[in-house]
């Protein structure tokens, strides 16, 4: 559908999930591909499929940041494309809710978008282009009790998305939020069957999103066809949010 030949894409938190996903999307539509995330792989990137590699990084760690985009582009040759998704809930009620939960959660969803996007801005300033995708979240937008640190975070990432996309336009680089529903992933599977089927009635579309509709809304943002849209929020939720 869409020609990423030639271009490097680096996406976190990208073992599983809708990170998986995203990455397989751009990896078939031509794109080299860096998966990274918190455990699997090795600290040096090492080839895990054809034009794939995979790369242990802890997105909370700037450090570690630093060192793997420059790694992507001391052997790739470039950074074309980032997709920030490596994100974590920690919920509870806002009076019962750690100090702790709310750090880490702040810490993986929005700090490590800041590292990242700092990193790969620089990058992507002296090659006059890039493509910026941060996964946010439709709780973001709407709120929703029991996750005060994680819509703090979705609505920092949407926030972060906009400055960033009025700072770097000059330099042919978009910057854009895709908001996802309620999406079938690890993440949500624990959710008690009522909780679920209380969302699903939200939803007018009337099924639970899969990660499939959110790879191929980032694969548009991504592809050189998306290049007139930046600071856009794109909701992928089934009608959930308007
Ligand atoms: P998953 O939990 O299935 O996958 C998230 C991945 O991120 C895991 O592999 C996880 O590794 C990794 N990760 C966590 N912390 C870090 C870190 N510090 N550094 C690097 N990698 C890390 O989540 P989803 O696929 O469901 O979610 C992906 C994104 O989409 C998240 O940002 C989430 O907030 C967002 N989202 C998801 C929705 C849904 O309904 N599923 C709805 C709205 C937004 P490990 O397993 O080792 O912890």
């Amino acid at each position: 559908m869409f020609d990423l030949k030639d271009q490097v894409a680096l996406v976190t938190g990208a073992a599983r999930g809708i990170g998986r996903t995203i990455a397989d999307s751009l990896a078939k539509s031509g794109a080299t591909v860096v998966l990274a995330d918190f455990a699997d792989w090795d600290a040096e990137l090492q080839i895990v499929g054809d034009r794939t590699y995979g790369v242990r990084l802890d997105v909370t760690d700037p450090e570690a940041v630093k060192g793997v985009i420059g790694q992507i582009v001391d052997q790739l040759g470039r950074l074309d494309i980032l997709v920030n998704n490596a994100g974590i809930t920690r919920d509870g009620l806002l009076m019962r809710m750690k100090e702790e939960d709310w750090r880490k959660v702040l810490s993986t969803n929005l700090d490590g978008v800041f590292y990242l996007t700092k990193e790969a801005v620089s990058r992507m300033m002296r090659q006059r282009y890039g493509r910026i995708i941060n996964i946010a979240s439709v709780v973001g937008q709407m709120g929703n009790p029991g996750q005060a640190n994680y819509v703090a975070s979705k609505s920092g990432v949407i926030g972060l998305t906009k400055a960033v996309a009025r700072e770097v336009a000059s330099r042919n680089i978009t910057v854009n939020a895709v908001a996802p529903g309620y999406i079938a992933t690890a993440m949500t599977e624990d959710l008690p069957d009522s909780a679920k089927q209380e969302l699903q009635k939200m939803i007018p579309l009337g099924r639970i999103g899969t990660v499939e509709d959110i790879a191929s809304g980032v694969l548009f943002l991504a592809s050189k066809e998306a290049g007139y849209i930046t600071g856009h929020v794109l909701n992928i939720n089934g009608g959930m949010y308007m």
